[in-house]
């Protein structure tokens, strides 16, 4: 099996893009060709294998049987990478914060929160969250989208990034007490 798609093949694999309205240029068939070798080197997915000329034949046929026009390039890729190219990470997974602090608390993980119901653990992290949200952290977070429910609510709902900052404050304070270091006055982090 040949790890790299091979131009020649990709040429007749791309014409077959010519039935979509708006893809009619032989440029545009050389280009996407060239597109295809560099995208397709094969994969293992589905528990299944894909040859490079399966993926490009998949991508071809996908975009053929979906589109009524020609999206572009970069549509084009974005189907191609639907199905070969796993999602990165949303960006706070791959933050590194270094080794992780052991944990105070067993009941809550020293997340503060307990859950059914929702509450403030009794331990410090709960009950620093508790001094900084009070009620607000126990409403149940709504979906962003739901933005005309969540206006009737009487305050604005706790986020993931209000939490994250706030974990991370409380760490780094007790990182600090450890090492019986005076912290820096609080650096403005919003705007
Ligand atoms: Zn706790």
């Amino acid at each position: 099996m040949a790890a790299t798609l091979d131009l020649d093949a990709a040429k007749l694999i791309a014409a077959q893009l010519k039935l979509i309205p708006g893809f009619w240029d032989d440029v545009m068939i050389t280009t996407c060709a060239a597109d295809l070798v560099r995208w397709c080197h094969g994969a293992f997915i589905d528990g299944g294998m894909w040859t490079p000329e399966k993926q490009a034949e998949w991508v071809v046929t996908e975009a053929r049987e979906n589109w009524d026009k020609w999206l572009g390039t970069a549509a084009f890729r974005q189907l191609f990478r639907s199905k070969f190219v796993a999602p990165i990470p949303p960006g706070n997974a791959a933050v590194d914060y270094g080794p992780k602090p052991p944990i105070d608390c067993p009941k809550c993980n020293d997340s503060g929160f307990l859950q059914s119901p929702r509450r403030y653990c009794d331990c410090p992290m709960g009950q620093y969250l508790e001094t900084l949200w009070g009620v607000r952290a126990l409403e149940t977070r709504r979906p962003q989208a739901a933005q005309g429910v969540r206006s009737l609510q009487p305050f604005e709902p706790v986020t993931i990034a209000d939490m994250q900052a706030a974990t991370e404050k409380h760490q780094r304070e007790k990182a600090a007490r450890a090492q019986s270091v005076e912290l820096p006055p609080d650096t403005p982090s919003e705007s």
